[in-house]
């Protein structure tokens, strides 16, 4: 179990383009590594996903999860777990669709985000692997969320609305559940 230090908005690792796996790579002890502390740390803080550069580390990996149940989006469906290396996205509809997101960059606070509804996301495993799935509601919203960590891109680069951007007790107080549609 390694827990690692999450990195918080303002640190410049967090807005650096990161760097594709290396074929070398796959099937590795290091990638084996980064991707059992990216999952211990983003369940040791109840995120439903995380990116290699929010832990210092400025590689093209993610790794999400939506817990049943979690406590941080608790209205969120469930979507298994999974390990995305050298992910690419490609919007399938481009209609959008709005919730609050949080990150565990941004610690305590919430904002409402417009993005495309339903995407396509082709990646690789830490084997190498390759993997093709779509995504449609929320966890599309995710699957964007975390590939723009990989991009130097924060959810509050996008916020549709800085009214729309709340600490998160004022935001359970003032604007309902965990996510909002429309
Ligand atoms: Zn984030």
């Amino acid at each position: 179990m390694s827990v690692r230090p999450i990195l918080r908005l303002g640190h410049p690792v967090l807005r650096e383009r990161a760097q594709p796996v290396a074929e070398a790579a796959f099937g590795s002890a290091w990638l084996g590594q980064l991707v059992e502390d990216l999952t211990d740390t983003m369940r040791d803080a109840d995120g439903l996903g995380i990116a290699a550069p929010q832990i210092g580390e400025s590689w093209r990996v993610a790794v999400l999860e939506v817990p049943a149940g979690n406590p941080r989006y608790p209205d969120a469906p469930a979507y298994p777990f999974g390990v995305y290396v050298n992910p690419e996205i490609e919007v399938l509809d481009p209609t959008l669709q709005s919730y609050w997101e949080g990150c565990l960059s941004v610690p305590g606070l919430r904002g409402r985000v417009e993005r495309p509804r339903r995407v396509r996301v082709r990646y690789r495993d830490a084997d190498g692997n390759r993997h093709e799935l779509e995504a449609e509601g929320f966890p599309a919203t995710v699957f964007q969320h975390e590939f723009d960590h990989l991009d130097g891109m924060l959810y509050v680069d996008r916020l549709a609305d800085t009214r729309a951007f709340a600490f998160l007790d004022e935001f359970s107080r003032f604007h309902g559940p965990a996510r909002q549609d429309g």
